[in-house]
C-alpha cells in the first residue's frame, strides 16, 4: 500500500513558514522588504504587544491589481525573479514568493492594495491560509497588510515567542537595519499606539544615523574613504578607536542594500580594528558593501540573512583595508588638536618654579625604576637623571600642548588648541611601546639577549607541537628556542623586553595565549598579540612618579604612533574634553 501522499497546500505553507517566520521580526523584515521591493518612499509600521497580537506595515509603493493580490499569497508567486539567470543577479530584497503565504498560513491576514491609477482597489482576508473574503477595498495608493494573532493555529510555535519587550526589540532592531539600509525611505514606528520614531526620507547615510542614533554616536564616526579596493566597494560610517559595544547589536553590516549577518565580515571588521578593539567588544558599523550581484549568492538562508561571497577572501581584504585605513586617517584630526596655537604659557607655575608634580619626593628615582621606562625601550639608553645633551633638544615642536600636572599618578592633564585633555600614562605608554617593538619586529626581527643559563623547559605534546611549527616566528621574535629532545626545548635568548621574566613560565605563557589565535593570524599578528601582551607588564604603572621631561617625551612619542588614541588592548589613552564642553557643564553655553 503507497503511504506516500501530497501535503495540503495551507500544510505544506505552514510548514515552509517555520522556516521563514520565525518571530513577529520575521514578519515586520518580509512585509517592509516588500514594501522596499516595491518602490516606496515612505513605510509606517505598527505594531501591539510586541507584534504577536497585531503587526501592520503600511507603504505608498506601486501596490497590486487584483489579479495580482490574489496571486501573491500562493507559494511561489513572485514578480521578482522569472528564470535561474534572473536568480544569479537578484536586486531585489524578495525573490522566493514564500513570504506572504507563509505569513498568512499562520496569522489572521488582511491585505488591502491599490495601484496608483485604478479606481478601486482589493480587500484581501485569509485566515490559517484559508481565504475568506476578497471585495473592493484600499484606500490610498500602495499596501497596507495586516497581521493579527501570529501562530494562533500553531500552538507549538507561539509557546517559543518571548516577552513582548523581546519581541519589541527584535521588532525594532529589524527596522533599524532596514532604516539605515535605505536612508532614502521615510520610516515610522508606532508600538501600542505610541510613536517610537518617525525619521525623515534623507538623501545621506549620515542623517539616518543622526536621526537613528543621535549625533553624539555620530560625532564618534569615521567615514569610510569610498576608495575602488578591487571589485568590491564599502563605505558607510564606522566607530572610531574605543568606539565599541558590548553585542553585535550596533554592527550594521549590508551587501548589496541586504542587512546580513556574516561570520566573514564579522572577522573582517574585528582584524581591521584589532588592537583598536577591546577583547570581547564589538565595533559599531554602518557599512555597506557593494559588489557585482553575480559575486554574491543570497540563496542561501531561509531568512535571507546570510550571503556567501563567491571570494571571500577579496571581500575580507577589502573591509580589513577600509576599516584600516579610516582608523588611520583618523590620526590626522586627532594632530590637529595639538597643531592650534600654543596654549599661553602654564598656570600655577612661576618661571624657575618645577612643576608642582615633579616635586614630590618619588620623583628621585633610580635609573632602571619606572621613570626610565617611560622612554622607549632602548638597550643602550644610559639616561640618568641630569638631562644629558638628547634631552635638552626635547619636546620636538611639531606637537603642542602644555602639561598642567599629572592627577593620581596616572592622568596627565595637559591642555591643546581644544581645550582640556587628560592621558593614561600606563595606556599611552603601552601604544608606545607597542609600535616601538612592532616597528623592530617587522624591520630586523627583535634582537635577543642570551641567557646566562640556558633554560630547559618540557612541554605537553600539543603545546610541544605548537612549538615546533612556530619556531621560525619565534625567533624572529627574539626568542631563541631550540628543540632539545622529545617535547623538550633549550631556551637560550629572550628580547630585551622580556629579560626579567621567568623563561619557563614565558613560554607556557606565549603557547597559551596564543594558540587559539595561531590558526588565522599571520605570523606577524602573532607576534603582534605577544607584544600586546607584554608591553603591558613593562609600560610605566599608574602610581609611577615621571618627571616633568618624561611626561613631556611620553606625549610626544605617543602623539606621533600610528594609532594614538587608544592602547593594543583597544581601551583610550586620551581623553579630549573640548571648551565648547567646559563651558555647556559651566552653564556659559547652551
Ligand atoms: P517575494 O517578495 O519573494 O516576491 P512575497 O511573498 O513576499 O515574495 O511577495 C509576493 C509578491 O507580492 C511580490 O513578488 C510582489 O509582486 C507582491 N507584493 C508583496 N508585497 C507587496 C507590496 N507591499 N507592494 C506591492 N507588491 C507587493
Ligand atoms: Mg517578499
Amino acid at each position: 500500500m503507497s503511504r506516500v501522499r501530497l501535503l495540503s497546500d495551507t500544510l505544506a505553507s505552514q510548514v515552509a513558514a517555520g522556516e521563514v517566520i520565525e518571530r513577529p521580526a520575521s514578519v515586520v523584515k518580509e512585509l517592509v522588504e516588500n514594501s522596499i521591493d516595491a518602490g516606496a518612499r515612505s513605510i509606517e509600521v505598527l505594531i501591539r504587544r510586541g507584534g504577536i497580537s497585531f503587526i501592520r506595515v503600511t507603504d505608498d509603493g506601486i501596490g497590486m491589481d487584483r489579479d495580482d493580490a490574489l496571486l501573491c499569497l500562493e507559494r511561489h508567486a513572485t514578480s521578482k525573479i522569472r528564470t535561474a539567470a534572473d536568480l544569479a543577479t537578484v536586486g531585489t530584497l524578495g525573490f522566493r514568493g514564500e513570504a506572504l503565504p507563509s505569513i498568512a498560513s499562520v496569522s489572521r491576514f488582511r491585505l488591502t492594495t491599490r495601484e496608483k491609477e485604478s479606481i478601486a482597489g482589493t480587500e484581501i482576508l485569509v485566515a490559517g491560509g484559508k481565504l475568506e473574503t476578497v471585495r473592493d477595498g484600499g484606500e490610498a495608493p500602495g499596501t497596507q497588510v495586516e497581521v493579527r494573532s501570529l501562530f494562533y493555529n500553531l500552538p507549538a510555535r507561539r509557546k517559543f515567542l518571548r516577552s513582548e519587550n523581546t519581541e519589541t526589540r527584535q521588532i525594532e532592531h529589524q527596522l533599524n537595519l532596514q532604516a539605515i539600509g535605505h536612508p532614502e525611505i521615510a520610516f515610522s514606528f508606532l508600538r501600542d499606539e505610541r510613536l517610537v520614531f518617525q525619521l525623515p526620507a534623507t538623501k545621506s547615510l549620515r542623517d539616518r544615523i543622526r536621526d537613528l542614533a543621535g549625533s553624539e554616536l555620530l560625532a564618534r564616526l569615521l567615514e569610510v574613504e569610498p576608495a575602488a579596493r578591487g571589485r568590491v566597494r564599502v563605505n558607510g560610517f564606522i566607530g572610531q578607536a574605543g568606539v565599541s559595544r558590548a553585542s553585535r547589536a550596533q554592527q550594521y553590516v549590508f551587501v548589496n542594500g541586504r542587512a546580513i549577518e556574516s561570520p566573514v565580515l564579522g572577522a573582517a571588521l574585528k582584524e581591521g580594528y584589532h588592537t583598536a578593539l577591546m577583547k570581547g567588544q564589538f565595533p559599531v558599523t554602518f557599512l555597506s558593501i557593494e559588489l557585482d550581484p553575480t559575486e554574491v549568492d543570497v540563496n542561501v538562508h531561509p531568512a535571507k540573512r546570510e550571503v556567501r561571497f563567491r571570494d571571500p577572501n577579496g571581500v575580507r581584504e577589502s573591509v580589513v583595508t577600509a576599516v584600516r585605513h579610516s582608523l588611520e586617517s583618523d590620526r590626522a584630526t586627532w594632530q590637529e588638536q595639538f597643531r592650534g596655537p600654543p596654549p599661553v604659557d602654564p598656570p600655577f607655575i612661576r618661571p624657575g618654579e618645577p612643576p608642582a608634580f615633579a616635586s614630590q619626593p618619588a620623583f628621585a628615582i633610580e635609573p632602571g625604576g619606572p621613570a626610565r621606562r617611560a622612554s622607549h625601550i632602548e638597550p643602550n639608553d644610559h639616561r640618568s637623571d641630569e638631562p644629558s645633551p638628547n634631552d635638552r633638544r626635547l619636546p620636538v615642536p611639531a606637537h603642542r600642548f602644555q602639561i598642567l600636572g599629572v592627577l593620581n599618578k596616572l592622568y596627565v592633564l595637559m591642555e591643546n588648541a581644544e581645550g582640556l585633555v587628560l592621558v593614561d600614562q600606563h595606556a599611552a605608554h603601552e601604544r608606545i611601546l607597542f609600535e616601538e617593538l612592532r616597528r623592530r619586529m617587522e624591520e630586523q626581527g627583535v634582537p635577543s639577549q642570551r641567557l646566562l643559563l640556558p633554560q630547559v623547559v618540557s612541554l605537553a605534546p600539543r603545546d610541544a607541537e605548537w612549538i615546533e611549527r612556530n619556531l621560525a616566528t619565534l625567533q624572529k621574535m627574539g626568542l631563541g628556542v631550540e628543540e632539545f629532545g622529545r617535547h623538550t626545548f633549550k631556551l637560550e635568548s629572550l628580547p630585551p623586553f622580556l629579560s626579567g621574566s621567568d623563561p619557563a613560565r614565558l613560554l607556557q605563557d606565549v603557547i597559551d595565549s596564543l594558540k587559539s589565535a595561531s590558526q588565522s593570524s599571520s605570523p606577524l599578528r602573532l607576534g603582534e598579540d605577544m607584544i600586546a601582551k607584554t608591553v603591558c607588564r613593562h609600560a610605566v604603572k599608574a602610581n609611577d612618579f615621571l618627571r616633568h621631561a618624561e611626561v613631556e617625551k611620553l606625549i610626544h612619542d605617543l602623539l606621533d604612533c600610528e594609532l594614538p588614541y587608544c592602547c593594543p588592548h583597544g581601551r583610550p589613552t586620551m581623553i579630549q574634553i573640548s571648551l565648547g564642553e567646559l563651558e555647556k557643564k559651566f552653564g556659559r553655553k547652551v
